[in-house]
């Protein structure tokens, strides 16, 4: 291939991740698609990608790509204060990787590693592995060091948008991202007449909690039920620690019996796993009141109105859903 045309079709190819990358907020997804575009455009066995989050004082493995026969236990983290990483910050550019270097990268045995600079701080490195033919050409190195530039800028954005917005012992969204979301379902309601659910969650005897096994076990039950919410939630719902140990989910496009059916299930999975802090079983169960929105209402009426079939449920014994529409019956 003539080399003007080798050279643009390798910026037309940076120019689309770019686009790709900067659209993007989600940390999984930025290391995700970095990753895979650099293997991708290098064609090499395999990569791995460590960052340094906001409020660690380490550089941890967040992703890797081919990698099957290595032990992940003994190279998930790097010191901050590891000499090799003053190297690579000084180093700027993608450089080939010599034995030695540093004792934990000698066990990956890359050939490449790649600075991730962003605002003139390392924000991580990607350790690549071998090509499947040949050796790293001038071309792919200077393809990487574009690419980096553009990647450590994309991972600097979804972390502080990732710090912004979400809670960091629960990894939940924070109240005002939750308020912010609320209001555009409210205009969306409102507009297209959507319809939209709000389901608020409040730990039982979460006080008995803290009292009975201490305040380190109550952050360990906030920490599981916030993964566990995590991970029973779809793409599209929007969880959020609301305050304390009180949850919210926003439910887009379902209505109080599909948002009923939603808290259900969750009750049943929150009230079946076991929380276990150092030797103690923990019993957690939660109390859920569900809500479906009305165009006549504002976001301080849902929250209000969610929060009366809460109130509801825990007087009726607790480790159960109410809906508003019992609450209503129940008022008459
Ligand atoms: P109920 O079943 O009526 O909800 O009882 P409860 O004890 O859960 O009720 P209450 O809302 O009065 O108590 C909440 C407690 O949660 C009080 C507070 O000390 C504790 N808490 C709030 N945030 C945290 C936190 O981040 N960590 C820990 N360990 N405790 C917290
Ligand atoms: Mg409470
Ligand atoms: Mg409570």
């Amino acid at each position: 291939m003539e080399n003007k045309e080798k050279y643009l079709l390798s910026l037309e190819s940076l120019l689309d991740i770019s686009i790709l990358l900067n659209s993007e907020l989600d940390f999984s997804n930025v290391i995700q698609s970095a990753i895979l575009t650099c293997l991708g455009h290098t064609v090499n066995k395999y990569g791995l990608i460590y960052i340094k989050k906001p409020l660690n004082d380490f550089f941890e493995l967040s992703e890797y790509k081919g990698i099957e026969n290595m032990d992940i236990n003994n190279i998930l983290k790097i010191e901050s204060n590891d000499p090799f990483l003053d190297f690579v910050y000084k180093t700027k550019k993608s450089f080939e990787y010599n034995k030695g270097m540093s004792e934990l990268i000698d066990k990956i045995n890359p050939k490449i590693i790649v600075p991730l600079i962003s605002k003139n701080s390392l924000v991580g490195f990607m350790a690549l592995g071998e090509k499947y033919s040949g050796d790293f050409t001038d071309d792919d190195m200077e393809f990487l060091d574009r690419f980096s530039v553009i990647t450590a800028n994309a991972i600097e954005n979804s972390l502080l948008y990732t710090l912004a917005t979400k809670d960091t012992k629960t990894g939940l969204y924070l109240h005002h991202y939750f308020l912010a979301r609320l209001k555009e379902e409210i205009y969306k309601s409102k507009r297209y007449s959507e319809v939209f659910s709000l389901v608020m969650i409040d730990i039982d005897h979460f006080k008995r909690i803290n009292d009975n096994y201490g305040h380190q076990a109550g952050d360990y039950v906030l920490e599981k039920l916030g993964k566990i919410i995590l991970n029973y939630v779809r793409i599209s719902d929007i969880p959020s620690r609301f305050g304390g140990e009180e949850f919210s989910v926003l439910l887009p496009n379902t209505d109080e019996k599909g948002a009923f059916n939603f808290a259900e299930r969750l009750r049943v999975i929150i009230e079946n796993t076991e929380f276990i802090f150092k030797a103690d079983i923990i019993p957690v169960t939660a109390s859920f009141g569900v809500v479906e929105f009305s165009s006549l209402w504002d976001e301080r009426d849902i929250i209000e109105n969610a929060d009366k079939a809460l109130y509801l449920a825990k007087h009726s014994g607790r480790n159960n859903v109410k809906k508003y529409s019992d609450y209503l019956r129940e008022a008459e």
